[in-house]
């Protein structure tokens, strides 16, 4: 990198808006890895060159063409909420960051296609209002935009009745630009989607997707507490199993995970474990019979309307929660987990105690509603975590794991070969976020 002639690289971009303050450089270099304390060592001295922000598709031609004359690193940074590290330049050199391409192109009943910078809380607020809103998204909405949430996410509200983001039909098409020697602009439909669906930015920039969107409904949020967790978690299973309610989030978190939840600590008694919840409002009464039916108490509950003033419960959700906790104890890190069964949650809860606090996620996979976790994790070693982790997988259980910034050995564990060969069609030099695909580091050492 030393030799790199960044004096020229900044003229030849110099009509766009380029940014070299050392104090931006850091912000924009960075995003959530210190969720983990091992991303944390690693990664926290790693800083772009320069970041570049286009408004544009012909603007993202234009960086990518440079990055390519100049043989420099090129990672794209949506709203860089991520939490493994995904938008870090390992390598330093240039950050693309999208959020100034934020222009809905088309929306109409059940589809929309928008550019890569959109955040998904504003689309959302444009949709509802001809009925229609994002099939899922983060906690971190309000914030995220929704080709860093393909990059790197992978499911959130939601996900109870859609599933998760590489389920079929998810996503339905995308613009790449390209890193070839002559950056092109390529389209990838239906299946030809997942190419890039969750590829950390490693080969191809993403400008423009095609999403399916869902009938919005008024959704009331409520909290249900519970005097015994495995009640709470049997709960949050008979809710995702009730085809009948519609929902939106399912959320279960053993105490003492509520104390963390500070700002709603009027609505979450000492010793309770919780249900927050995102419930039709047409399907209150049916909810209610199933609340009563497994003995918990609503404390909270908000109109749709109220629940758009002031904080949303998703808010404490998701990896909200983790976000919460961390921010009273430094020391929590986190899992994330397919337990597949209340048995095996069950398991957990009684080996691990508040060593592994559980907070659980109910999703839709394979149209079965499964609990996943975000388990807190009091942290002493990293042989402990990883002890912990084993644990869990000699019992069955998924872990997809958040304390590695490699895409393969996070949640997917396999190399995609059709992701790869993608790359070295659209990535030739291994420009893309270098450092992140472990089937293009392997085969850079075999060739
Ligand atoms: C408090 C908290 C809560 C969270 N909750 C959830 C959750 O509920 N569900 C969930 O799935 N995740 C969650 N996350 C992770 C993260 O917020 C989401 O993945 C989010 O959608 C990322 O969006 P972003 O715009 O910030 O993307 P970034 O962090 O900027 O980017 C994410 C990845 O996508 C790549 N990328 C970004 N834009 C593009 C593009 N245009 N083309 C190609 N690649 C691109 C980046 O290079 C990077 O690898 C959470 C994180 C935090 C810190």
């Amino acid at each position: 990198m030393s030799a790199t002639n960044w004096p020229s690289i900044i003229s030849e971009l110099a009509e766009l808006e380029i940014i070299t303050d050392a104090v931006q450089l850091s912000k924009l270099s960075l995003d959530y890895y210190h969720f983990s304390p091992i991303l944390s060592k690693k990664l926290n001295n790693k800083r772009a060159n320069l970041v570049v922000r286009p408004v544009n598709e012909v603007e993202v031609l234009k960086i990518a063409q440079t990055c390519v004359k100049y043989q420099v690193p090129l990672t794209v940074r949506g709203a860089g909420t991520g939490n493994y590290g995904q938008c870090i330049p390992l390598e330093g050199g240039v950050v693309l960051d999208t959020t100034k391409m934020n222009q809905i192109r088309s929306l109409e009943p059940g589809l929309a296609c928008v550019e890569a910078g959109v955040k998904m809380a504003a689309f959302d607020k444009k949709a509802r209002e001809i009925g229609w809103e994002l099939r899922m998204a983060p906690s971190t909405y309000r914030t995220a935009t929704i080709g860093g949430f393909i990059g790197g996410g992978s499911a959130g509200m939601g996900s109870i009745t859609y599933g998760q983001l590489r389920d079929r039909g998810n996503l339905q098409a995308v613009r790449v630009v390209t890193l070839e020697d002559e950056p092109r602009i390529l389209e990838l439909r239906g299946d030809d989607v997942q190419k890039v669906n969750h590829a950390y930015g490693t080969n191809g920039i993403i400008t423009e997707l095609e999403i399916p969107l869902a009938p919005a409904y008024p959704w009331v949020e409520l909290i249900v507490i519970f005097d015994q967790f495995m009640r709470a978690a049997r709960f949050g299973q008979a809710l995702g199993d009730s085809d009948g309610i519609v929902k939106k989030l399912i959320t279960i978190q053993a105490w003492p995970i509520p104390s963390y939840l500070t700002a709603l600590e009027d609505y979450l008694p000492q010793g309770k474990h919780a249900a927050l919840l995102m419930i039709s409002q047409y399907d209150l009464e049916p909810f209610q019979n199933l609340v009563k039916e497994y003995g918990g108490e609503i404390t909270y509950q908000k109109t749709a309307t109220e629940a758009t003033k002031g904080s949303s419960l998703l808010e404490f959700t998701w990896n909200h929660t983790t976000l919460h906790a961390r921010s009273i104890d430094p020391n929590l890190t986190y899992l994330q987990t397919f337990y597949f069964t209340l048995e095996r949650v069950e398991q957990m809860y009684d080996y691990f105690g508040e060593e592994a606090m559980i907070h659980l996620e109910f999703l839709r996979v394979g149209g079965k509603a499964i609990p996943a976790g975000l388990q807190l994790i009091r942290f002493t070693t990293e042989e402990r975590l990883n002890e912990i982790i084993r644990y869990h997988e000699e019992q069955g259980a998924g872990i997809a794991n958040p304390h590695t910034y490699i895409l393969e050995d996070g949640g997917r564990k396999v190399i995609d070969p059709e992701q790869l060969a993608f790359k070295e069609k659209v990535d030739p030099y291994g420009l893309m976020n270098p450092g992140k695909m472990r089937a293009w580091l392997e085969r850079a050492v075999s060739v």
